[in-house]
């Protein structure tokens, strides 16, 4: 009996210790987030979190709330609570960049989720194809208006998406402003990709000019959402073609409504989750089964670049509430 009873706690001792040795070897990654303000980022940490957590790491997430400063210091506080990687969606991501080195000093490797870490030794970057966003951007835009004024509302001037995005819209309207077809009359670029900057920005290009503005062609819906706010306040709304990205839930509205063209959809469930694998995979020092590479002004880095989707009101049902990303009733109210 005695012996049992001693067996049995042997058992139990060896049980204990085995759980602790389990618990101590989950991974544990930081992700330092620019800005959980915005929407569209909650949903990338929780999706994100929630992958990571069924692959056995747990995920300590960090806003940076649009500040660069702040963000640096987060990402060294993380980097000092014996994180195993590092995932850093950076508010520029030039500054950020210096964090690799440090994080790479104490072994931690770095993923860039969705904006690329530049002129750095960043491991991994994942993200959709930036320039095809501005491009069905564009393309949408010219259909909707093939002539006339034309607004540019860039991104964050910090985030090197949002040149990328410029880049592709570009592709689309160039060959308009080449026949004369198109005139821009402003281009600027939204700070933070803030809403209230963005319907500062368009109240002002319509006074400057007569609110003779025929187009605009915004980056993101939190920056076109602004933008709209000042094209209704000159009753202008829903006569102005517009575009964004994102799939915001007031945007994905919006475009029901028809004040906004389009949006463009990227599957973040797609992205957060192709991110957490990558990241385990980055932690066991595993092959990242990358397809392709974008050099980020130092080297080609490995990268997974997922197809960016145009929404306009024809094809809202077959995309946004196919996915689940929305439901109708949240959409339409019904
Ligand atoms: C992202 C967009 C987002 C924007 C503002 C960009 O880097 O690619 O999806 O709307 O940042 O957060």
């Amino acid at each position: 009996m005695r012996k049992k009873i001693l067996s049995l706690g042997i058992f139990l001792l060896a049980g204990a210790m085995l759980n602790t040795s389990l618990e101590a070897a989950k991974m544990k990654i930081g992700m330092t987030v620019d800005d959980l303000r915005l929407e569209r980022w909650q949903r990338d940490r929780d999706i994100f979190t929630e992958e990571a957590n069924k692959l056995g790491a747990e995920v300590v997430a960090v806003s940076a709330n649009g500040d660069s400063d702040k963000q640096m210091r987060d990402a060294e506080n993380l980097i000092s609570q014996g994180i195993d990687l590092l995932v850093v969606i950076p508010n520029n991501g030039d500054v950020m960049g210096a964090i690799v080195d440090q994080a790479h000093q104490d072994g931690i490797k770095v993923l860039a989720y969705d904006r690329l870490l530049t002129n750095s030794d960043v491991d991994a970057y994942i993200s959709f194809d930036n320039e095809k966003v501005g491009e069905l951007q564009g393309e949408a835009i010219v259909e909707a208006m093939p002539k006339g004024m034309y607004f540019m509302m860039g991104g964050s001037p910090t985030d090197n998406n949002a040149k990328m995005f410029r880049a592709g819209q570009m592709k689309a309207v160039q060959p308009y402003i080449d026949s004369g077809e198109i005139v821009i009359v402003g281009d600027q670029w939204v700070k933070d990709w803030l809403p209230e900057e963005a319907m500062k920005i368009m109240e002002n290009a319509l006074t400057a000019n007569d609110n003779k503005i025929d187009a605009v062609v915004a980056s993101n819906d939190s920056t076109a959402g602004g933008a709209i706010q000042a094209l209704a306040a000159q009753n202008m709304a829903g006569k102005v073609p517009i575009s964004g990205q994102d799939a915001d839930l007031a945007a994905v509205k919006r475009v029901a409504e028809g004040t906004q063209t389009v949006t463009v959809y990227k599957p973040i469930p797609k992205l957060a989750k192709e991110a957490a694998k990558l990241s385990v995979k980055m932690i066991k020092n595993e092959n990242l089964g990358t397809t392709t590479t974008v050099n980020n002004g130092q080297k080609d880095v490995p990268a997974v670049l997922l197809e960016p989707i145009a929404v306009t009101k024809d094809n809202i049902k077959e995309t946004i509430v196919k996915d689940g990303f929305h439901t109708e009733k949240d959409i339409y109210g019904k």
